[in-house]
């Protein structure tokens, strides 16, 4: 599980991001919907189904547009603004 708070602007937002790992089967559809271009499949990481699990990688770029999460498959990201 992953989760993230940010600010965004001068108005304080919150957003959380959370990866249920052990669902993600490695398809990348979540990286290519990304509009920020923060998602890769981690390498260094093998999740109990045998694929490399979607991560963010840089936290501060995310603008909770849930992109990500409506465009996975198998429900493993959550957004929450
Ligand atoms: S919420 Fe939007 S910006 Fe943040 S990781 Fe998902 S697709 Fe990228
Ligand atoms: S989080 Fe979902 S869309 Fe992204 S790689 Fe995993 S299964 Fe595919």
């Amino acid at each position: 599980m992953l989760s993230y708070e940010f600010k965004r602007g001068s108005v304080m937002t919150m957003a959380k991001v959370t990866f249920n790992d052990d669902l993600c089967k490695g398809c990348g559809l979540c990286v290519n919907a990304c509009p920020k271009k923060i998602l890769e499949l981690d390498k260094n990481r093998l999740n109990n189904k045998g694929y490399h699990p979607a991560a963010c990688t840089d936290l501060d770029q995310c603008i909770g547009c849930a992109f990500c999460a409506t465009t996975c498959p198998d429900l493993v990201i959550t957004v929450e603004r």
